[in-house]
């Protein structure tokens, strides 16, 4: 007999919560991590805050999943933001909402998130070996009997759930391993790429306004001369483009059509509150106002200062002339480019620095039921490494420890029979 009934491939939420809920179950589990320490990922979310999930209704929760939403349709009813928020109160980590539903610690500190689940895992007894890099799943007659990692050192287990996240941020120790392991084992991997990613702009003037934060705009997402989806809220210019919680939603659809070969704009609305004749009547104040005084001096009420000079240039209205002169025809043209500022998107930064990696093992070939792969007995996957993704706001959290939860559940049960 296996000294170890499950063993759990990767301490992250995914891991923890796997390796814990399947120990909880009367299994005996090992937790192989190959970084020294647990949780690294965890430990930067959220700016070192962890923004643990979403205060939303459950229902609605999987709107928010780009990729694959319906997959965890079942999976967070099962292990929703309530069962997480009183999982983490149970291990001492009280939670509070803030704009938008974010859910935080109450301390503001992500390492106590990581210190409730390490409580956890000693807690159900569950044995954990860090500084451990597992490179291969052993399989017998279809069905997995262990792993093998670093020196080749062999564990054997007729359960195996592997956690190892996505691709993103390598210095946490996801580094993509989990979707080498995938293929090896023939599972069909959902090429991954970046998803929550900052996005490249080719003008110039973009990266002129760098440091600059817009709060309450909206930018339109344009595919090929076509507006696709629109998002209100903050953003950031850059030295190489755009950034900010927007543009980070945008990124996925804006990366995968730009893969596609096709033409991608954003176009920010400067002014979203006010409907196009709201904003030109408003203009038209700012200018009575300013009537006497040159156009470069008199967007001040209008645009943050670093704005005001690009904007100048690209509306070609001749900056030192007297504002009572500009013509209609000029105005109209501020106005459009108040409310529909292009941007041409060129590329996306790499997977390394994206907050999510979007593909990853095909959900088709994993029971949403259990977790359990349909290509290989006895080997199960969680978190990041399948092909799920979220946008920001808690939702990949949750989706880890939700996916964690059932599959540690179910392999747990597994062993037991
Ligand atoms: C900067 C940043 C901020 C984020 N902020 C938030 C946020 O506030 N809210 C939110 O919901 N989401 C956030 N996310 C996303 C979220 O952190 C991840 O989606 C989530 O942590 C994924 O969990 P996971 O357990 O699947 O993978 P990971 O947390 O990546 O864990 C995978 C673990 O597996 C280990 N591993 C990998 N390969 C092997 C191997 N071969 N052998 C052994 N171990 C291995 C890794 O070392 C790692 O510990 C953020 C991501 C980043 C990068």
């Amino acid at each position: 007999m296996s000294e170890y009934q499950v063993i759990v491939v990767g301490g992250g939420a995914a891991g923890m919560m796997a390796a814990g809920q399947a120990a909880k179950g009367g299994a005996r589990v090992l937790l192989l991590e190959k970084k020294e320490r647990l949780g690294r990922k965890i430990a930067i979310s959220g700016k070192g805050r962890c923004n643990i999930t979403n205060e939303e209704n459950v229902s609605d929760f999987i709107n928010h999943y780009p990729g694959n939403g319906r997959f965890l349709h079942g999976i967070l009813r099962d292990f929703d933001n309530i069962a997480l928020r009183d999982f983490l109160a149970d291990y001492g980590v009280e939670t509070k909402v803030e704009r938008g539903g974010r859910v935080f610690p109450v301390s503001d500190d992500a390492e106590k998130v990581v210190e409730a689940l390490e409580a956890f895992l000693a807690d159900k007894g569950v044995v954990i070996r860090s500084g451990m890099a597992v490179d291969e799943i052993m399989i017998e007659n279809g069905h997995v009997i262990g792993v093998r990692g670093t020196g080749q050192k062999q564990y054997l287990a007729p359960v195996v759930i592997v956690c190892t996240g996505g691709s993103s941020y390598p210095a946490t120790g996801s580094n993509g391993d989990g979707f080498r392991l995938a293929k090896k084992l023939g599972h069909r991997v959902i090429t991954p790429r970046p998803a929550l990613v900052p996005l490249k702009a080719s003008e110039e003037w973009v990266k002129e306004l760098q440091g600059l934060a817009l709060r309450n705009v909206e930018a339109s997402l344009w595919i090929s001369g076509k507006k696709q989806s629109t998002e209100f809220g903050e953003m950031l210019f850059t030295h190489f483009g755009v950034s900010g919680p927007i543009v980070l939603t945008i990124s996925r659809q804006a990366g995968d059509a730009l893969r596609e070969g096709q033409k991608v704009e954003l176009h920010i609305n400067l002014k979203p509150a006010l409907s196009a004749e709201q904003l030109d009547a408003r203009v038209q104040r700012d200018f009575q106002k300013y009537s006497n005084k040159q156009f470069k001096n008199a967007l001040d009420d209008l645009l943050p200062q670093s704005l005001i000079p690009v904007m100048i240039r690209l509306c070609g209205i001749n900056p030192d002339g007297v504002v009572h002169q500009i013509s209609r025809e000029e105005r109209k043209r501020l106005v459009g480019l108040l409310h529909g500022l292009p941007i041409t998107i060129t590329g996306t930064l790499s997977i390394e620095t994206a907050i999510v990696t979007a593909g990853g093992v095909d959900v088709k070939e994993i029971n949403p039921k259990t977790m359990a792969s349909k290509c290989v007995e006895g080997l199960y996957w969680a978190g990041e490494v399948v092909d799920v993704d979220g946008i920001t706001g808690g939702y990949n959290l949750q989706a880890a420890f939700a996916m964690g939860f059932r599959a540690g559940r179910a392999a747990g049960k597994g062993t037991l029979s």
